[in-house]
């Protein structure tokens, strides 16, 4: 059960007990007393000269306490008031005048009517009062209506007891629901306080981490400046930005992500100097501001030390997760003096260093500016290239190496670009792959080259497989494996004469949705090759795991072959591995005759490469093949 806290019921019960009708009530019963212990005193004294005003007076008092009781709370204080007066009045009036001990409880009653009722009636009260207390006088002076002073006696004694007990017994009362209004308002100050320091803190902090957000960062960024030229320094701005947060977040859910982002900033902030901030600017990313810097150096060795921070494993809800991060840099005066200009050059420097391979770090500089607006310039342009019809496919000839046969053909995609000319995939896929335009082109180049072979196969080419390569992007994006069936439908090609060419680090991921997407293309007929095997991790679990059936090996081994001896080493141990688990080799970039011996030798089953020839647009391809086929496909070692 939820109980509430126990101050909230304490001041429940103060404000209960403050109730306007319950302390009317308590000094009526006070007033009702009173006037008992009044009455009584006059009987036992046989003086009934007040007998006819505590009757009348106490029977008004009942009337107060049935407004109560009927929740007439202004009809109830309002009789109060006005019995009060006029009992006190009429007995001042009948018994001894100005010096009546009955003119004690004037003082009592305008507290009363100060706290209880406007200020209007307080003054109408006051005037009665004195009006009254003036025709007092006026008939004692004027001898139109004498006041007997009475001797001192007991009774008179008891008499100035009584009324001074009630009003002081009232004021005593009101006194103490002003103080505890008063510490009330104290309270609710305090809570005012409290909530409007909280909400300031919401506004300028982030809620996840508690970090200060970019608003706070701004603002310090201005205080670290100033202080900056006064000392004759430097500030640094460094935008970090965690590699592969997203898929941490898919894999292993929000709640994860979430822990590792604030795992993240403690360990960032505990590694930075008292007066450095650290803010997260939203998602993965964070900004460092490091104040009162001088060499270059020392920005670049406290770079260093937070990019090592996040790739040492950090265990969040029982998982180890290894992280890394893409730090740029830009710096004050030297990039620009103004926050989001030098946070523009610190995020381009981190997308840089990203680009570079990830857990890396750059500075900014001016030549980013460019890169950035060329990068600019490809996304808009790749955005129309498949409508404007840009884009087109070559196809480079693969070769078994002992038979010297056409095996198959590699589509490579073009990009004629109008102003541009002709753009490598080198300088667009991965702007392509940034963008997730690589998605509807990679769809497009499943498409074309399987139309292209299909058509080449109905010309007697049917031997041929087309190789397509594939992001890891279009894996992540759903509707791939849709994407191959509708290149095969509409093609009519079969689906074991298309491979898909394949990364590493796709396999690598180890998801359970990728895993099971290739094992129905396998199911389906579609081979898979890895491509440009040994640059990644050349992790061997995944060959067997996902079916693979040919190993692309990357043609920086390849190149140097008959010069390099470490390359020799790293192609015989890929090619005696693949032979053991019965996997197809595939040489990239053979490009000499003295290479395609070596692979030879080595036991390599297949190439591809300038020495044959470099990728042909289709109707070349044709012509090509046809001419290698009438040549008789002799090995061309000689
Ligand atoms: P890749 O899949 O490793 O393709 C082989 C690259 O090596 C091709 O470059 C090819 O033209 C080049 N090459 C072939 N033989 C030789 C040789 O003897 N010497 C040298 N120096 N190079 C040779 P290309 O066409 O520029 O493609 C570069 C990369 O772009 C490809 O590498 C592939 O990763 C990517 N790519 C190309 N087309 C596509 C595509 O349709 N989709 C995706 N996702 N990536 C593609
Ligand atoms: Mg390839
Ligand atoms: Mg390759």
């Amino acid at each position: 059960m939820h109980e509430p806290p126990s101050s909230t019921l304490q001041i429940a019960d103060d404000a209960t007990a403050r109730s306007p009708a319950r302390r009317l009530a308590q000094i009526t019963i006070g007033m009702l007393l009173g006037l008992g212990v009044s009455a009584v005193l006059d009987l036992l004294d046989s003086d009934r000269t007040n007998i006819y005003v505590h009757g009348a007076a106490a029977l008004a008092l009942a009337g107060v306490l049935w407004a109560l009781h009927t929740a007439q709370l202004r009809l109830a204080s309002g009789l109060l008031l006005v019995t009060a007066v006029v009992a006190i009045s009429l007995l001042v009036w009948q018994n001894a005048g100005l010096r009546d001990p009955a003119m004690l409880a004037y003082p009592g009653i305008l507290v009363f009517a100060s706290t209880m009722a406007g200020r209007r009636l307080f003054i109408a009260v006051l005037a009665t009062i004195l009006a009254f207390l003036g025709l007092v006088a006026a008939g004692n002076v004027q001898g139109w209506h004498i006041n007997e002073v009475p001797v001192h006696s007991i009774a008179n004694l008891v008499d100035v007891g009584v009324v001074l007990s009630i009003t002081a017994f009232v004021v005593w009362l009101l006194a103490r629901d002003l103080r505890s209004a008063v510490a009330e308002l104290r309270a609710e100050n305090a809570r005012v306080h409290e909530s409007r320091a909280h909400i300031e803190f919401l506004a300028t902090h982030d809620p996840l981490t508690g970090l200060p957000n970019r608003l706070l960062a701004r603002d310090r960024f201005a205080q670290a400046t100033v202080q900056a030229q006064r000392d004759q320094s430097g500030v640094a701005l460094l935008f970090l930005d965690l590699d592969d947060f997203k898929h941490i977040n898919d894999s292993l859910g929000h709640p994860t992500g979430d822990e590792l982002l604030r795992a993240v900033s403690h360990r960032l902030t505990s590694n930075l100097r008292a007066g450095d901030t650290v803010c997260r600017q939203g998602g993965d990313e964070f900004l460092i501001l490091l104040v009162n810097v001088g060499h270059e150096d020392d920005i670049a060795e406290i770079g260093v030390k937070l990019l090592a921070q996040l790739t040492a494993p950090f265990v969040v809800d029982g998982h180890e997760i290894s992280s890394s991060g893409s730090l740029g840099i830009a710096l004050y005066p030297h990039d620009g003096s103004d926050f989001d200009e030098l946070l523009k050059k610190a995020d381009m420097a981190m997308y840089s260093a990203k680009s570079a391979g990830r857990n890396a770090m750059r500075y900014f500089d001016e030549g980013m500016n460019v890169g950035m607006q060329e990068h600019v310039q490809l996304v808009a342009g790749l955005r129309s290239a498949l409508a404007q019809d840009e884009l087109m496919l070559h196809f480079q000839p693969q070769f078994d190496l002992a038979s010297g046969r056409i095996v198959g053909a590699e589509a490579l995609l073009r990009w004629r670009h109008p102003k541009l000319g002709l753009v490598p995939p080198s300088r667009f896929i991965r702007v392509a792959e940034q963008s997730g335009l690589v998605v509807g082109i990679g769809a497009w180049v499943l498409r074309e080259a399987c139309r292209q072979m299909k058509v080449w196969h109905d010309l007697g080419l049917s031997d041929l497989v087309v190789c397509v390569n594939v992001s890891p992007v279009q894996f992540h994006r759903n509707g791939i494996e849709l994407d191959i069936t509708d290149a095969l439908d509409a093609s009519g090609l079969q689906a074991r004469h298309l491979e898909l060419e394949l990364t590493e680090s796709l396999l690598l991921q180890d998801s359970s949705a990728v895993s099971e997407l290739l094992q129905r293309l396998r199911t389906l007929g579609v081979s898979l090759a890895i491509d440009d095997f040994g640059t990644g991790y050349s992790n061997l679990g995944y060959l067997k795991r996902f079916e693979v059936r040919r190993l692309k090996i990357d043609q920086s081994f390849i190149r140097r072959l008959p010069v390099d001896k470490h390359d020799e080493a790293i192609v015989r141990a890929i090619i005696q591995m693949a032979n053991s688990l019965q996997l197809t080799t595939v040489a990239e970039g053979v490009e000499s005759v003295e290479v395609l011996a070596r692979l030879l030798d080595m036991g390599c089953t297949e190439g591809q490469g300038q020495h044959w020839s470099g990728a042909l647009p289709a109707d070349e391809f044709l012509g090509f093949v046809r001419r290698h086929r009438a040549a008789g496909w002799v090995p061309r070692l000689a």
